[in-house]
């Protein structure tokens, strides 16, 4: 494998845990998604490139969560089915 940075052979393969965040304030309103991919990262200059598991890749392409995934989802009202979708945190900031 060589890095499609730089070209370096140098790479190596780590566990990786990534928080992906929607971008702009309307993120804010979206789930934030957890995913433990392999990072395969180029120890020449740093490159990285992981792939995003099916299932959290649904929570990104719907924008909520998907059963099973692993989000934190600030929208308490926007759930109609709480506690179904994995590991969750809610915080409920009213006025
Ligand atoms: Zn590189």
């Amino acid at each position: 494998m060589t890095c499609k940075g730089c070209h370096s052979e140098k790479q190596s393969v780590y566990n990786g845990e990534v928080a992906i965040h929607f971008p702009g304030r309307e993120g804010l309103e979206k789930p934030i998604v957890w995913a433990f991919p392999k990072l395969v990262v180029c120890l020449q200059c740093g490159g990285s490139e992981f792939t995003v598991p099916e299932r959290e890749l649904q929570v990104l392409e719907q924008g909520a969560p998907v059963e099973g995934a692993v989000v934190f989802w600030p929208r308490s009202d926007a759930n109609p089915e709480p506690g179904k979708n994995g590991r969750k945190s809610v915080s409920e900031e009213t006025n």
